[in-house]
């Protein structure tokens, strides 16, 4: 076993091909018993439900290495879960969570000299997703599934030091009330591609989406949960049914109640009261959580007093904790933390 010849530090967020990837394929009512296989492409009928109508679903995690030298997952039960709830939405069947643990285990067990080392900022980024691979022409869910989940090894999302971004509040919508924002769908970040075009043709790093009823109350971006801290160091995070449930928002409120003893709330929050906050954070699997220091609505600005030219105090704090848990330098809760073996 040895490390591949990687520059660690310097690779970004792109794809890079690794050794093997993991496949079950679902016809006849039941999933295959699946395969680690070389074969990093797809071959499916030119009708297959996924290209015409967009019948796919995906998940995102991480492995990483520890400080001594463990190589770990952060929560994979809790994509399994999520990943069902996108398939039911979606009529889709769904892949048991048992398997799909076991199919990450496998997966970064045979990649294993992928996995950036301790202390490199890098980290194996796992995609597991399923899509309806018979062809379908008639509008209805097809028959035939593949799931598969492959590795690439990602960069430190903040090279060079963190800067907060810059957002705008955006003109598009991202999910309607009683859509399909609250799964992970393909098909909720086709529609978000121009406004993320947009948003950069103007300067911006990222859409705010706000309620698409009301344009009243703030949602989230196109890939990440907000996170707001008070003047009094209570954190807030925005209630709806049509944000997506991010895996590393809900671990942060844990870890601000438990390891920070801090007040938190999930409620709805008006934008009128965005203003209000003192700092303000992006939570995903990628960046863990970036600090946005500015909001632009329309030419007027808000600006975060404590955070907008570097990472404000509670944000970090949070960062820090969640990282340090991740990284196994902070002891973790029960059952966070799939050791690969
Ligand atoms: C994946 C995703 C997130 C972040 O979820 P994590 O589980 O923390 O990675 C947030 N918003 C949207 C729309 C997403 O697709």
């Amino acid at each position: 076993m040895a490390k591949k010849d990687i520059d660690w530090s310097n690779i970004g967020f792109g794809y890079m091909k690794t050794d093997k990837r993991y496949v079950s394929n679902y016809k006849d009512g039941a999933w295959d018993e699946g395969i680690l296989t070389g074969d990093d492409t797809v071959v499916i009928s030119e009708c297959a439900a996924v290209l015409q109508y967009a019948q796919t679903i995906f998940e995102g995690l991480k492995a990483y290495t520890t400080v001594d030298g463990r190589v770990v997952c952060f929560r994979p039960d809790l994509n399994a879960e999520r990943m069902e709830d996108s398939a039911k939405r979606l009529e889709m069947p769904t892949f048991p969570k048992e398997r799909f643990v076991d199919a990450v285990v496998k997966t970064v067990q045979a990649n294993i000299d992928y996995v950036p080392p301790y202390g490199s900022g890098a980290t194996l980024y796992l995609r597991p997703y399923m899509f309806g691979s018979d062809a379908v022409i008639g509008v209805k869910p097809a028959t035939e599934y593949q799931f598969r989940l492959f590795c690439t090894p990602v960069g430190p999302y903040f090279k060079g030091g963190v800067k907060p971004i810059t957002i705008r509040v955006s003109d598009f919508d991202r999910a309607a009330p009683n859509g399909t924002g609250h799964i992970k769908a393909g098909l909720n970040y086709a529609m978000s591609l121009h406004a993320i075009v947009d948003a950069h043709n103007q300067g911006f790093d990222e859409n705010m989406y706000l309620d698409a009823a009301t344009r009243t109350k703030v949602e989230e971006t196109g890939g990440a949960n907000f996170l707001f801290v008070t003047r009094d160091n209570k954190i807030v995070t925005p209630k709806s049914d049509s944000i997506l449930p991010s895996i590393t928002r809900r671990s942060l409120m844990s870890v601000a109640k438990d390891y920070l003893g801090l007040e938190v709330e999930q409620r709805e929050v008006l934008f009128e009261e965005v203003p209000e906050f003192v700092e303000c954070g992006l939570c995903g699997t990628a960046a863990v959580i970036s600090p946005v220091g500015c909001i632009s609505d329309h030419g007027k600005e808000i600006k975060f007093e404590n955070g907008c030219t570097e990472m404000g105090p509670i944000i970090k704090k949070l960062r820090d904790t969640l990282t340090g848990i991740q990284m196994g330098q902070i002891g973790a809760p029960e059952g966070w933390i799939k050791e690969i073996k």
